[in-house]
């Protein structure tokens, strides 16, 4: 009886696992065994940015999600994923909570004051939403105008710096801004370009300016001094770069225009 239960279980488990393993965040890289892979690497995220991270149920997709697990598997360790406020991302990474940080973060000298940042993996866009018919068409415009930002983000620091800290209003969430921009309470919304994508076909009504307010490049956060972590991701992206895997995950998210 016992061993009739012990083999119902490993049947039951063998199914959980074949369920689990259509997942793609789930998918073991070709070059390592995760299985075997026992030392856990934690990255923190926030995922409300789609569509680097977010979730899809309980489970966490994405473009960074993706790109650090193929760097686990790298590594020969085991992905885990700590969801948090964007704001406290780099305090985690600082603290040891989290080894690494990677929520499409922006590179910035204030930043760097704080944290290493590998080499980027991505470009990402500042830019404006409006609503449709707005009298808002240029970055100009802007002045004196409410703009709604996601707390911590460059949207926010160049804003306030740029218009004034009176005239932004922070929102723990890039998604939330949105809802205020919709229901009038700010006029406009600064925001990494594709999440507002993502966002304005969420919610209709809504448009992206084509004026682009800055570029940036995003990496990954790691604890300053600590190079032997960076040096190991560094090396692990180049990889990635080379065989074409970064942008094969790219692709899969953002259809090239
Ligand atoms: N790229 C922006 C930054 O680094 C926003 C990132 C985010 O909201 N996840 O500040």
């Amino acid at each position: 009886m016992k061993k009739f239960l012990a083999l119902l279980m490993v049947a039951v488990l063998a199914v959980v696992m074949v369920a689990c393993g259509g997942a793609k965040t789930t998918e073991p890289a070709k070059d390592a065994n995760p299985a075997e892979a026992t030392e856990v690497i934690k990255m923190g995220t926030n995922a409300a940015f789609p569509p680097y991270e977010f979730k899809e149920g309980e489970k966490f997709v994405g473009i960074d999600v993706e790109i650090a697990e193929a760097i686990a598997a790298k590594l020969g360790m085991k992905l885990e994923i700590v969801d948090m406020e964007f704001d406290s991302i780099i305090t985690s990474v600082n603290q040891g909570e989290v080894d690494f940080g990677m929520a499409g973060m922006t590179v910035t000298e204030e930043r760097l004051e704080e944290v290493d940042f590998t080499s980027s993996y991505a470009t990402g866009v500042q830019v404006v939403i409006v609503a449709e018919g707005s009298d808002i068409t240029s970055l100009d415009d802007l002045e004196g105008k409410k703009i709604g930002v996601q707390l911590g983000t460059t949207g926010d620091i160049y804003a306030s710096d740029d218009f004034g800290s009176d005239n932004v209003v922070q929102y723990g969430k890039g998604a939330d801004a949105v809802i205020a921009l919709k229901g009038g309470d700010v006029d406009a919304v600064i925001i990494d370009n594709e999440p507002a994508k993502a966002f304005v076909e969420e919610n209709g009504g809504l448009k992206i300016l084509e004026t682009e307010y800055a570029i940036e490049d995003y990496a990954i956060a790691i604890k300053k001094g600590n190079t032997e972590l960076l040096d190991k991701i560094n090396a692990a992206l180049e990889e990635l770069t080379a065989d074409g895997t970064i942008d094969a995950i790219i692709s899969e998210y953002i259809s090239a225009e």
